[in-house]
């Protein structure tokens, strides 16, 4: 069942997503058509060679967009690996970015050091992704999203936040997200969805299932903040640089 609401909960956010994602998927195509049309006219051999280097890197992002991102093409893949997190999370700023800025959603950025932890990386940007869509939701008049990505003082715990100037929840509310079908958005909103009230559990239990915690702060009228935690790995060795 628990397999099942991840999957559920996956499709809901590609939902929302959709218009940004088929953007985002045609910002890749066009290079990888126009180099390709190129390449097949120039018969010099630099010149063709600059053209598949631009189409693979273009292919690397669409297939990023499709299948890393959201695991789509692997759905029930539970491979844990050492993860860089800043990527991870620029990943999904990515997809989302489009509908940010159609919402006048201003995204603000920052990442400190290079923390890594063990996980499966699309359960972990699926999170991301159900908090910076319930972010961009909260800010129906736009906003600021800020998304940070660190290491706590004693740097053996990644940090990441997702917090908005939204319109903040009650107390009482905020005692509830995180159960099952809990839910304020009752009809279709501005932007034509309800809320299925599953978002934040499943997300809890993604970030339970990698030994982590997941926390909310809020203030009505003022916005939101999530922070998830997670411990940290030792970063890859072929991913480390500057090391003797
Ligand atoms: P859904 O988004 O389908 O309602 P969630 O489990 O993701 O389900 O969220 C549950 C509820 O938590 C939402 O209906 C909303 O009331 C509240 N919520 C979540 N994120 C935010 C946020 N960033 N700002 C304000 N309220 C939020």
């Amino acid at each position: 069942l628990r397999r099942q609401l991840v999957a559920l909960q996956r499709v809901s956010s590609l939902g929302v997503l959709a218009g940004g994602i088929c953007h985002e998927l045609n910002n890749a195509l066009t290079p990888i058509l126009n180099y390709a049309k190129l390449g097949l006219r120039n018969p010099d051999p630099a010149f063709r060679q600059r053209a598949f280097e631009k189409i693979l890197e273009a292919g690397q992002r669409a297939s990023a967009i499709s299948g890393g991102v959201l695991g789509v093409a692997r759905p029930r893949a539970d491979r844990r690996e050492p993860t860089d997190l800043i990527r991870l999370t620029k990943e999904v700023t990515l997809l989302v970015g489009k509908d940010l800025s159609r919402h006048r959603v201003h995204l603000d950025f920052q990442a400190v050091g290079r923390p890594h932890a063990r996980v499966n990386p699309a359960q972990i940007q699926q999170v991301l992704l159900n908090l910076m869509i319930n972010a961009r939701q909260a800010m129906p008049e736009g906003g600021t999203l800020r998304v940070r990505v660190g290491e706590d003082a004693s740097g053996r715990i990644a940090e990441l936040s997702v917090a908005d100037t939204g319109v903040g929840i009650a107390p009482a509310d905020l005692r509830r997200i995180f159960e099952p079908f809990f839910t304020t958005k009752t009809g279709p909103d501005a932007s034509g969805q309800g809320g299925t009230g599953l978002g934040l559990s499943v997300c809890r239990d993604i970030v339970e299932s990698h030994h982590g915690r997941l926390r909310a702060e809020s203030r009505l009228g003022q916005g939101t903040s999530f922070t998830l935690r997670l411990p940290v790995c030792p970063a890859p060795a072929s991913a480390k640089q500057g090391v003797a």
